[in-house]
């Protein structure tokens, strides 16, 4: 759709951010357009009507897309944080960056075996969504795949995550 052309014409690309060498994709000017917005919204979870039960979004820029999508889908919205974020964390997993150490949290205020999708920005080297991925299996709960906004390609982070429901709405 047009909509969706011109939100793809809204990510920015920002070279050496935050460190040199890298090349960041800045989405807020997407963000920041309502129909483009909704449309890429929309191109996020339509591969996945009736399969999920919540939706589950990535700290931090997850968080915007995933309430969005929440609201439009109708269903219940579970933040995935960065460690000593939430007060009753079910479960934890660490995994490795670059340089140095992180590690997801969440709760676990949704029944036993409901089926969740998984909503992130930006996929790089998919070491964060397949941590999330671990963290919510911990907890026996169904990954009923994983939506991103924007694959970098090149990475292996779709082999990363190892999903055969991974749905990226752009890609590099
Ligand atoms: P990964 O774990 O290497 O796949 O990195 C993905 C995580 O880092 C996501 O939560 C993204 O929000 C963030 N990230 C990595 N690269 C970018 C980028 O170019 N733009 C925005 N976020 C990024």
């Amino acid at each position: 759709s047009d909509a969706l052309r011109r939100a793809e014409s809204l990510i920015l690309e920002i070279p050496d951010y935050p460190v040199e060498g890298i090349l960041f994709r800045d989405i807020t000017p997407l963000l920041a357009d309502g129909p483009a917005l909704r449309a890429t919204i929309d191109a996020l979870i339509a591969p996945f009507a009736g399969t999920y039960d919540y939706i589950a979004g990535l700290e931090a820029r997850g968080f915007l897309l995933a309430s969005a999508a929440s609201y439009a889908s109708g269903k219940g919205l579970v933040p995935i944080r960065k460690a000593g974020k939430l007060p009753r964390p079910a479960a934890a997993v660490g995994y490795e960056l670059e340089y140095g150490v992180a590690e997801v949290d969440v709760h676990a205020d949704m029944p036993r075996g409901s089926r969740v999708l998984v909503v992130d920005d930006v996929l790089a080297t998919g070491g964060t969504l397949a941590a999330a991925h671990t963290l919510l299996r911990k907890l026996d709960y169904e990954i009923a795949g994983t939506a991103i906004l924007f694959e970098i390609e090149g990475l292996g982070g779709r082999d990363t995550v190892n999903d055969p429901r991974l749905h990226t709405v752009f890609h590099s």
